[in-house]
């Protein structure tokens, strides 16, 4: 198997006063896979996507990128390989229309023209936004937002993208609505997923779940490993997934449910 991201032992303090952060985190990302971070706020999930993407200097420890290890003299050529979302999507927008912005990555590696044109084209097509390429990013709502800003990621063809927190600002049906879009994505080009979440539903589509709580990684596995053990969760300050909550609520008005594991969806499809 080839390893993408690999962190041995991170270890980070935003001061000297030896509060740390992130405490002796140690996983690894295969090529391909969809590794979802989750857990409460405040717990180190956005200061470890930071140092992944060499944007903070760990503390101690070390991070592998695509067999490189992270270090002042590779961090330009590591982030290449990286696309990243943040939370706000506001925050992100260069251009004055949307396919200026998606165009913004592009510009600075310096490809011709055409071969920009074309790729702009293909990454708002993929994201299902090329009616809205002359329109400007300010009018659009936020979900249209985080998919033009991952039309700009996709155009530059990481191999992998990081998203953190990038549906924390929507309504419900724009979590989906990106969550569902990342899912196509992974379908047409196979990168290797990172989502940062403090949403546990969020977590549905991922191969792994990381818990993570107060820089410590506490559980790790697929998520029907790490998404049963309810407690667990309720403990670590996180909601229990949607499918769990619908269905304790039925039980207790005394209908009959499925005892084993269901995902959101497979909730659904059962109610139907
Ligand atoms: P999460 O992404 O899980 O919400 P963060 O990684 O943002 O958590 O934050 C982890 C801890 O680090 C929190 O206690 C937060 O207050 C602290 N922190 C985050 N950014 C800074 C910073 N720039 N300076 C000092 N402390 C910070």
């Amino acid at each position: 198997m080839h390893k993408m991201i690999t962190v041995q032992d991170a270890v980070y303090s935003y001061s000297d006063d030896e509060h740390l952060v992130l405490k002796n985190i140690t996983f690894d990302v295969e090529r391909g896979e969809w590794v979802s971070i989750v857990g409460h706020n405040g717990s180190g999930k956005s200061t470890m996507a930071k140092a992944i993407d060499g944007l903070l200097k760990l503390t101690s420890g070390a991070i592998e990128i695509d067999g490189t290890a992270l270090a002042e003299d590779t961090v330009w050529k590591i982030r290449e390989k990286i696309g990243f979302v943040f939370q706000n999507p506001d925050n992100q927008f260069v251009g004055a229309t949307v396919a200026d912005d998606v165009a913004f990555g592009l510009e600075n590696r310096h490809v011709s023209h055409d071969e920009m044109v074309a790729k702009v084209d293909e990454a708002l097509h993929l994201v299902h936004m090329e009616a809205f390429a002359d329109r400007e990013p300010a009018g659009l709502s936020g979900g249209q937002k985080q998919r033009v800003a991952l039309a700009g990621v996709i155009a530059m063809r990481p191999e992998i993208v990081i998203l953190d927190e990038a549906t924390s600002m929507l309504d419900p049906e724009g979590r989906q609505e990106i969550m569902q879009l990342m899912r196509e994505l992974k379908q047409t080009y196979d990168f290797t997923v990172l989502t940062i979440t403090h949403d546990i539903d969020e977590t549905a589509f991922a191969d792994r779940i990381l818990l993570i709580d107060d820089g410590e990684l506490v559980a790790a596995g697929t998520p029907e490993q790490v998404l049963t053990n309810g407690t667990d969760l309720v403990d670590r300050g996180l909601e229990l997934p949607y499918a769990e909550r619908l269905l304790n609520q039925l039980n207790l008005l005394h209908i009959d449910v499925p005892q084993q594991y269901m995902t959101n969806d497979q909730v659904v499809k059962w109610l139907c």
